[in-house]
């Protein structure tokens, strides 16, 4: 009797959303895990396409069940656990189940089905149907690509038998093979072989010397014998001929560090307060407690030693341990020092590896030989096993939420995998986001703070420059006077300088240039958005819409104008004014090569420059000792988004690159250029008082009724008929509204800030509620909609506690 397993197919739709059951073959029954990805054929075509096994079936099905055609990998790409995450996630996320698989393994081993036209040699000729689609469409059939008269006559052969349609399924991933040569000198033998080897034939006498001091289970690379022994390509083939070795091909892991050099380094002394972390955190993994522990330490408090004695700990348990990061190019110090602590055990997973290291490195972890897995976002999906702790660094980022589907928050998988797991989650942040530091207050969450640096030095002076009184006296509209002046001041002594430009929310609001004014909603609290194509400010939370200003509401100035700029223009500003200043400028389009990011920071680590000059992508883990002073140019852009996490975002940004800022003996500055002086982020961010912007921060969301009061949850509807699109909006209104009670807010339909993009029109209705039991339901029935809807070209999103909402 054959085995029977449940499988999810490759499909994206309600309908395939739960298993098929499919019986194995005899001859790959055994391979078959839950986890493995397999070939099923599927629909009447019976089409094989590509399914996850995520069950063996042991009671009795009625009915015919097909076969499964092959196993893809002799070992699954994902374990028992990641399974049954998926199906929480799907309903999470208000996703596929597929969707959720596919988004968990590395985008290298995703399958590809290829169509092919397969020529019935006893009717028709291969020259004849050449001649009609020419060879790349026989082999790879794209049917969109083939013109009226090509498909007529296809489909006439498939009728007539001639030909017919086929596929082929192909596995992207692709192991790395390399020559290894494996000696068979032994000390018996040795002796009898030298004898045999002509006394002048140099070459061969030293070969075998070599050979013979290699471990002969070990074996060596071919390249190795090549490139550093030197020893001949056709001396080492008649080594082989010979009998003195084999040769073989063996799997070799892409290893994504290659060259680069690696020290090693030891555990510090923990200072009072990383101890008291720590302890707290050694409890948890000791008593398999997974309440998550939120740690609270101010820049360079030394959160990562913490996070690294705690690893330590875990695997000393015989545990595994999960290191979450918000980026990893921009965090390459943090790679560096967990490798440096771990070495070979740990894996690193980002988008900046090849597909092939990606592959090979999931590989690795899979098969339980590596401890310790860095990573971005989707590394949470890491297929460690017995996991014994899960470090989210920098926790209040926003890169943890993923923003295509499926839309899941990495700090809520990497808790519920905790629970799963007994083993603490630790979330590590200066600026803890409000939910986190929220459910501290509410008991959810053990709490432990930091505050002073690891190196006893004190945080750096903050200075606020009010722009409003030094648009004058500046060279341009970035530079003011005291900025300009504290730039020169540090090249004096040849230290050096970084320059942050804020690009979030660029030119997408008006701001009055006398005194800061900006236009919001009477509504909503929120700045309005400039909407060049209807001419109008509009909010994105209720729809409300007021013409563009011609002055100023507050002042009556009429110095009113976008509010923004680029890299590029302040690099050129920079040359003007300090022309001896060398520059590095880092944004997007600097950084767009692998390897680029480090390469810059090198760089400047080098003193090869004066002045790091970028986006907000520098804010992030940089620790240069020499840098004593950094300057904000423009604090305001991220401030006036139409966003409500806005100040809780620029009061993040400005600690955490004022962190940057005098790290080791000389004292840092920061300077802060601002046309909002008085705001409290701003202010706030001065004292880097966090606990005191979170207390005011809450009341205003409290009387805003959002997050981390009431959940909120955004549908997203486009099409390219704007009528359409509106209409499906109230449909969904429509589904939704009967079902919630009347605490719940529903705000829109209203047109997104950007409401046409690629000629499609965008709305969004964004649900605020408290405790809805029917909600779930409802969106569920969204969901069912949006599929059909998308047949008819419109489409349809839901983003559960959105963190973005332009
Ligand atoms: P954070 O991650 O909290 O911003 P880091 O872990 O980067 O802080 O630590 C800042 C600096 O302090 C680093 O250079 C680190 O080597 C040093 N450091 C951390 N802990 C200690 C300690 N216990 N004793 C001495 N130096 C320490
Ligand atoms: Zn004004
Ligand atoms: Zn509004």
């Amino acid at each position: 009797m054959s085995k029977k397993f449940n499988v999810i197919v490759n499909v994206p739709a309600l309908q395939t959303n739960t298993p098929f059951t499919y019986i194995a073959d005899d001859a790959v029954e055994d391979d078959i895990k839950i986890g493995s990805r397999v070939i099923v054929p599927f629909g009447k075509a019976e089409r094989p396409i590509q399914g996850f096994v995520v069950e063996e079936v042991t009671q009795k099905v009625t009915g015919d069940l097909k076969k499964i055609i092959s196993v893809l990998e002799p070992e699954p790409l994902l374990n028992e656990e990641l399974i049954s995450l998926s199906n929480w996630l799907a309903d999470k996320t208000y996703s596929y189940r597929v969707s959720c698989l596919n988004a968990m393994i590395p985008n290298l081993v995703k399958v590809n089905t290829r169509r092919f036209v397969k020529i019935n040699s006893e009717k028709i000729t291969q020259t004849q149907v050449l001649e009609l689609l020419g060879e790349q469409q026989v082999t790879d059939l794209k049917v969109s690509d083939l013109t009226f008269a090509q498909q007529r006559q296809l489909n006439h052969w498939i009728k007539e038998n001639k030909v017919s349609l086929e596929y082929a399924t192909e596995n992207s991933a692709r192991k790395k093979m390399i020559n290894w040569i494996w000696p068979l000198i032994t000390d018996e033998n040795y002796g009898v072989e030298v004898d045999k080897i002509r006394k002048n034939a140099t070459k061969q006498l030293e070969l075998i010397e070599i050979l013979k001091n290699i471990d002969p289970d070990e074996g060596i690379s071919q390249t190795t014998l090549l490139n550093e022994y030197h020893v001949g390509r056709s001396t080492l083939n008649s080594a082989v001929k010979n009998g003195w070795a084999k040769r073989s091909e063996i799997e070799r892991y892409r290893d994504p560090f290659e060259g680069s050099d690696l020290k090693s380094d030891t555990s510090l002394q923990l200072n009072e307060e990383q101890q008291q972390a720590y302890d707290l955190v050694v409890r948890a993994i000791e008593q398999h407690q997974s309440k998550p522990i939120l740690i609270e330490g101010v820049t360079g408090s030394g959160k990562t030693e913490v996070y690294l004695q705690s690893i330590s700990k875990a695997i000393g348990e015989g545990k595994s341990a999960l290191l979450l990061v918000p980026e990893i190019s921009l965090t390459p110090l943090m790679v560096k020092r967990v490798r440096a602590r771990f070495g070979q055990q740990v894996a690193v997973l980002h988008s900046g590896l090849s597909d092939g290291e990606k592959f090979d490195e999931w590989r690795r972890i899979i098969r339980n030989e590596v401890k310790v897995v860095v990573g971005a976002r989707s590394a949470v999906f890491a297929p460690l096993q017995n996991l014994g702790i899960i470090i989210i660094d920098e926790e209040h980022s926003e890169t943890y939420k993923q923003t295509d589907a499926p839309r899941y928050h990495a700090r809520d998988v990497a808790i519920y995998r905790a629970k799963n797991a007994n083993c603490p989650v630790v979330l590590g942040s200066a600026t803890p986001s409000l939910e986190s530091r929220s459910r501290v207050e509410r008991g959810r969450y053990d709490f432990v703070q930091i505050k002073r640096r690891a190196n006893q030095k004190d945080l750096p002076e903050i200075k606020i420059v009010d722009m409003r009184e030094h648009l004058g006296d500046g060279f341009n509209e970035n530079f003011s006077a005291p900025m300009v002046e504290e730039i020169q001041k540090r090249l004096l002594k040849k230290e050096q300088v970084v320059l942050m430009l804020n690009r979030r929310g660029f030119s997408s609001f008006v701001m009055c240039r006398s005194c800061g004014f900006v236009l919001k909603c009477p509504n909503c609290d929120v700045s309005l958005t400039m909407h060049m194509d209807t001419h109008s400010m509009r909010c994105h939370y209720c729809g409300h819409e007021e013409p563009i200003p011609k002055s100023c509401r507050n002042c009556g100035s009429t110095k009113i104008r976008f509010f923004g700029t680029g890299t590029e223009k302040v690099e050129q500003q920079l040359a003007e004014i300090i022309p001896e200043a060398r520059v590095i400028r880092m944004d997007v389009d600097t950084t767009r090569r692998k390897g680029a990011h480090e390469r810059l920071l090198a760089k400047f680590g080098n003193h090869d420059a004066d002045i790091l000059l970028g986006t907000q992508m520098i804010a992030k883990g940089l620790d240069f000792p020499d840098v004593t002073l950094v300057g904000v140019l423009n604090a305001d852009t991220a401030l006036e988004l139409p966003d409500l996490r806005a100040s809780e975002r620029t009061f993040q940004l400005l600690t955490q690159v004022a962190g940057r800022a005098g790290r080791a003996d000389k004292k840092g500055k920061v300077l802060i250029q601002t046309f909002n002086p008085d705001h409290y982020a701003i202010k706030l961010a001065q004292k880097q008082d966090y606990e005191d912007f979170f207390r005011k921060e809450m009341y205003l969301r409290h009387l805003g009724k959002y997050p981390p009061y009431y959940f909120t949850a955004l549908i997203s509807i486009s099409d390219r008929d704007e009528k359409e699109a509106l209409k499906s909006a109230y449909e969904m209104l429509n589904i939704i509204q009967p079902k919630v009670s009347s605490n719940a807010v529903i705000l829109g339909p209203t047109a997104k800030s950007i409401s046409k993009i690629k000629q499609k029109y965008y709305y969004q209705i964004l649900i605020k509620y408290q405790k809805e039991p029917g909600l779930h339901n409802a969106l569920l029935e969204v969901l069912e909609r949006s599929q059909e809807k998308f047949r008819h070209g419109t489409r349809i999103s839901i983003d559960p506690e959105p963190q973005n909402f332009l």
